[in-house]
């Protein structure tokens, strides 16, 4: 019998781990992974940026956690001697409308408490002579490093605080219990937790449901497809270079990243996928199709973005539409300077009602706790959500204890003794 088990080796089960085991040196924790090493998905495939936090609806968690992980993180990688570099970025407007829009990201910049700088198109091309705009608004605090890498020093300070991570251990049973969780697994394997954690990423529907409880979200997945420039082109810029997003969309639009083994990546667009995990443009599976054509919620949110979803897939089909994105801030660049580089796919929750659930989601039920909705800035606030997972877990102990006094005040004998 475990403590507490976690489920999903992403750098949020990781850092949930690794807290988890500081605040509690004398449990038995164990975090469950599928795959046969850590970060094989969204951890391991995206951007490496360390956001500052410029987006984000001022008051929400991942304005809150972003903040404060831009910080935790930086520490963490100095502690643990991982390379980091805080680069900062650049968002550049290049029509009318983007200026209007980067008025209106200047003032959040504000609410949420970031040092930034305006800068005109003059200023701008001093700072980054490739790049082209009408202005743009310069954020000291973004950095790059690999989440790979983060997660994997979680990972060994999980392990030597006495935790034991199994790999290839895929979940596919949860029975919820009076004193805790049954887990089997599809090797066969079976283990019984006080507490369970999950946080499965692009699977964190499926788990919630094993529990036979309605989630309340669908995981939609949306592939994020990158290009590494070639490698004559890594000096091109000296920060990361972001388009100003259009608010209606929940992503930040391609942009060029440098990266920490010191190439530059131009990406990621956000593309419908057929398969939760298929990386390739070829991969298909009938049941995550099926099950995303039956949902509600995923229609509706496909309805109402027909126009914007479709350029996507025009983009992704056709290389010179994609590289219109970039050139519209980066005119240099040609077709050809486009090499390829592996995609990501993103895991968001989708409502019924067809809303992208914006902030970050956790579910709690008597035993368990569940991350629901972990997108981008998640990996930058990794540490703050593990922060808020383990007081989480305490409010959890706290209720279950204060359950068994009252009962045992009563009179009533705890229908599990
Ligand atoms: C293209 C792209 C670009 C991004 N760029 C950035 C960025 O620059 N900065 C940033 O902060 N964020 C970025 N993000 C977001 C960030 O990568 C994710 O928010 C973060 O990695 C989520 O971590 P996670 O641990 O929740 O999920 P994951 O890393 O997906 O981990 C979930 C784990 O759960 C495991 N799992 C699932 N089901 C089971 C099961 N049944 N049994 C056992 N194990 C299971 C999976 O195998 C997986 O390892 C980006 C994401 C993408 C896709």
């Amino acid at each position: 019998m475990y403590d507490f088990v976690i489920i999903g080796g992403g750098i949020i089960g990781m850092s949930t781990a690794m807290q988890l085991a500081g605040v509690y040196p004398d449990a038995r924790i164990a975090l469950l992974e599928k795959e046969s090493a850590a970060a094989q998905h969204q951890t391991g495939h995206n951007s490496g940026v360390i956001h500052a936090g410029v987006y984000y609806t001022p008051g929400t968690l991942k304005a809150q956690f972003c903040l404060a992980g831009n910080r935790a993180t930086k520490t963490f990688c100095e502690h643990n001697n991982i390379r980091f570099e805080t680069c900062g970025k650049m968002l550049v407007a290049t029509s009318s409308q983007e200026m209007e829009r980067m008025r209106a990201l200047w003032d959040r910049t504000a609410e949420n408490q970031l040092e930034r700088y305006w800068l005109s198109a003059e200023e701008l091309r001093e700072r980054e002579p490739n790049i082209r705009g009408l202005g743009g608004i310069f954020v000291p605090s973004s950095g790059i490093v690999s989440y790979r890498d983060v997660t994997e020093a979680m990972a060994r300070r999980f392990r030597d605080s006495g935790g034991e991570i199994i790999y290839g251990a895929e979940v596919s049973a949860l029975r919820e219990h009076a004193t805790g969780v049954v887990i089997r697994t599809k090797q066969g394997q079976e283990f019984e937790a006080s507490t369970l954690i999950t946080c499965a990423g692009l699977m964190a529907d499926r788990l919630v449901s094993m529990l036979g409880r309605d989630p309340g979200f669908i995981i939609c997945p949306f592939r994020g497809e990158y290009f590494r420039l070639a490698p004559q082109h890594n000096r091109i810029v000296n920060h990361l270079i972001y388009p100003i997003p259009d608010p209606a969309m929940p992503f930040l639009g391609v942009h060029l990243t440098r990266m920490i083994d010191g190439s530059v990546t131009v990406g990621p667009n956000a593309v419908l996928a057929f398969k939760r995990e298929g990386y390739r443009k070829r991969d298909i599976s009938l049941y995550d199709t099926l099950e995303i054509l039956r949902s509600p919620g995923i229609r509706r949110v496909l309805n109402g973005n027909l126009r914007a979803g479709l350029n996507e897939i025009k983009n992704s089909l056709c290389k010179n539409g994609y590289l219109r994105l970039v050139q519209k801030y980066c005119p240099s660049l040609r077709a050809e300077d486009l090499q390829p580089w592996p995609a990501g796919v993103r895991a968001q929750a989708v409502s019924p009602d067809g809303k992208l659930i914006d902030d970050f989601l956790f579910v709690t039920t008597p035993r368990s706790i569940h991350t629901c909705n972990a997108p981008s800035p998640a990996a930058t606030s990794a540490i703050p959500i593990g922060a808020h997972i383990v007081s989480k877990v305490q409010s959890l102990l706290d209720s279950q204890q204060n359950a068994g006094r009252s009962l045992r005040a009563a009179g009533v004998q705890e229908p599990w003794q």
